[in-house]
């Protein structure tokens, strides 16, 4: 039987066989229920020729190798959810499917800037647990989020705004009108009880749900 070269088709059984294996179900059928590949049985003759899944009687479970490669793919996955649904606030079925290619693009260096960008989040939009990274690990004794949202921001810090999602795209030239837009300095001065920021010599009184529009990054003062 040939064996499957394609690397997109390899990458999505390994997803498969992750979640099923989240779900408890690592039986053979299962993974070939849930498959979408169009040649079930050499997909799986290519996972165990390269080790990235072996066979318990009627069960097939990735390998450590295939579980590496795995976790890789599901958390760029989850990731890139997370930073559509959060971020980009795309409605949700569009999500899953475009955060399916982007597991294939995201790099690892871009996998640490988003996960920190997104402050760690442990799960993804549907409630399934992303995989922990290194900067997870980190992120615990010493760094803080590069980006964060107006509203998180800490009192009397200064900050370049890295960019403004508004639920209400007429909002962007009022705000900008105001000098509050992509690459200003701004500081915030209090956030209650309601948001002022100051901008050059002026202060700027916020709605807070604005406030959390607002990605800012801090900068030192
Ligand atoms: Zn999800
Ligand atoms: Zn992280």
């Amino acid at each position: 039987m040939p064996l499957i070269t394609d690397k997109e088709r390899i990458d999505e059984a390994l997803e498969l066989l992750w979640v099923l294996n989240e779900d408890q179900h690592p039986d053979i059928s299962h993974f070939r229920a849930n498959s979408d590949d169009a040649d079930t049985d050499a997909i799986i003759e290519t996972l165990l020729h390269e080790s990235l899944a072996s066979l318990h009687g009627s069960e097939i479970h990735l390998t450590e190798k295939g579980h590496k490669a795995a976790r890789g793919l599901i958390r760029r996955q989850r990731l890139a959810e997370r930073l559509f649904t959060d971020v980009f606030e795309m409605p949700d079925d569009s999500v899953v499917s475009d955060a399916c290619k982007m597991e294939h693009i995201l790099s690892e260096e871009l996998t640490e800037s988003v996960c920190t960008f997104l402050g760690h989040p442990p799960n993804c939009p549907h409630g399934k647990p992303i995989p922990r990274g290194e900067c997870c690990r980190k992120f615990k004794v010493e760094v803080v989020p590069v980006v964060m949202r107006l509203s998180e921001f800490e009192v009397s810090a200064a900050g370049k705004i890295t960019f403004i999602v508004p639920s209400d795209a007429s909002r962007i030239s009022r705000l900008n009108s105001l000098g509050i837009a992509a690459g200003s300095i701004i500081k915030l001065i209090q956030k209650t009880p309601s948001f002022v920021i100051q901008i050059d010599e002026t202060t700027v009184a916020l709605d807070p749900e604005i406030a959390k529009e607002i990605y800012v990054r801090k900068v030192v003062s």
